[in-house]
């Protein structure tokens, strides 16, 4: 793989200064530090490492240990070590879609940082690798400059490359697993393993990685096949009248969509900015959910034909922010150190010195008003770290 050299590194580490601690790996460490239910790792890592700064809600404890591996070769050292061994692990990217444990977590974190990206010509598309410690918004931004199409639409999520496929990335119309092509995984003790997109199983917020693949596989790095001079693919009606798109008019550049989608995400505080106040979040705090149309019905006779809907697999999907509002919840709506954000109901945002605890405890209270006053089951976006329950099983 290239090293795309200044374009890609982000806030992390020199590169110089993560490898050279990988230099040592062979060398014995110094055993003071140890927790003392945990082997000693023959790879550089750090012990105590507190969890809520490596993360957008900014809840949470302390990882007994973090490795942050970078090529495929160390992160399938540290994935072995880690199964051999018996100690729980567990991957995180930009923490952008993660609530961990007021406990934190008794184990392994892994944080790739892969920040390699390469492009390869294939035919009339390009397919373009970039390792999972990529910045997902940096991709997206090279491939915008170079002209691919078919990720611009996804501009200013946060989070790493190695999370798209997790749970399917989406917004504006668009979803990662469209242009996935293929995904690189380490599994479990070790080994590895290329899969092609089609076989990820890739729904609205879904993929096998969630599901049947939830084995403890690590993504290494994700190919993408882009079309390079493709129009941007407007889907989405808010994006449409932003660009002033019209039916059988010229489609807009790549640049101006990815200029627009940051524009709105921007008003919805859906893009991180450090001096906003509903920053400290992680994104969609629910899901939109997919309910029978019989129940869909009684919403429409009950509210009015302008609700919110689509027609999605398996049903109706409803406006979870929507449902929220209806539910009686107003933006900006503050529950001691937690609230929803002044811009977007659907994210519950830390307001300053909260707790995992508080953040369960508002999600609950919402969750249930949602179900008591509509009928309708909000299921958790984010993943739970740390707390030994998943999140369907934390709001049951
Ligand atoms: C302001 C804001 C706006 C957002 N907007 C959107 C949006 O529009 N659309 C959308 O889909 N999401 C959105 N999100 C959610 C989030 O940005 C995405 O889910 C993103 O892909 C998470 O990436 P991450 O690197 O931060 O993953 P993390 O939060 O670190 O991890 C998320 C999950 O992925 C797993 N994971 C991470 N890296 C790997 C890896 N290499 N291999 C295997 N598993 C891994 C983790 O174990 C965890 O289960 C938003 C979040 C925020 C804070």
């Amino acid at each position: 793989m290239r090293d795309t050299g200044g374009t890609a590194p982000g806030p992390r580490a020199p590169l110089d200064a993560r490898r050279q601690g990988w230099q040592d790996w062979r060398v014995p460490l110094p055993l003071a530090p140890f927790p003392q239910m945990l082997p000693s790792a023959p790879f550089d890592h750090r012990t105590d490492v507190a969890l809520a700064p490596l993360t957008t809600l900014d809840v949470g404890g302390a990882a007994s240990m973090l490795a942050e591996p970078f090529d495929e070769d160390e992160l399938a050292h540290v994935v072995r070590w880690a199964d051999d061994s018996g100690v729980p692990r567990v991957v995180i990217g930009g923490g952008s879609n993660v609530v961990v444990s007021d406990d934190g977590f008794d184990g392994l974190v892994i944080r790739p940082t892969d920040y390699r990206f390469e492009v390869e010509r294939a035919g009339a598309d390009v397919l373009v690798t970039a390792g999972a410690g990529v910045e997902w918004d940096e991709l997206v931004a090279f491939t915008v400059a170079e002209g691919f199409g078919g990720v611009e639409c996804l501009s200013g999520i946060p989070g790493c490359v190695g999370a798209a496929p997790i749970q399917n990335i989406g917004a504006y119309g668009r979803e990662v697993g469209e242009v996935v092509d293929a995904v690189r995984v380490v599994l479990p003790r070790g080994g590895r393993q290329q899969v092609r997109g089609d076989e990820c199983g890739f729904s609205y917020r879904q993929s096998r990685f969630k599901q049947d693949w939830a084995d403890g596989r690590v993504v290494s790095s994700v190919t993408l096949r882009l079309r390079p001079g493709a129009p941007a693919t407007i889907r989405y009606p808010e994006l449409a009248a932003a660009l002033g798109v019209r039916e059988g008019g010229p489609a807009p550049t790549l640049a101006a969509t990815r200029d627009a989608v940051i524009a709105i995400r921007a008003r919805k505080s859906m893009v991180l900015a450090p001096e906003d106040p509903n920053r400290r979040s992680c994104g969609s705090f629910f899901v939109n959910p997919v309910v029978a149309p019989e129940l869909a019905g009684d919403l429409v006779g009950r509210f009015g034909t302008d609700i919110p809907r689509w027609d999605a697999a398996g049903g109706v999907k409803l406006s979870a922010a929507w449902l929220i509002e209806r539910a009686g919840f107003e933006r900006g709506f503050a529950f001691g150190r937690v609230g929803l954000s002044s811009r977007h109901t659907l994210a519950l945002i830390n307001r300053g010195g909260a707790r995992a605890a508080d953040v369960l405890g508002l999600a609950r209270i919402v969750r249930s008003r949602v179900f008591a006053e509509l009928g309708v089951t909000l299921r958790p976006e984010p993943v739970f770290i740390g707390f030994g329950r998943t999140g369907e099983e934390l709001f049951q």
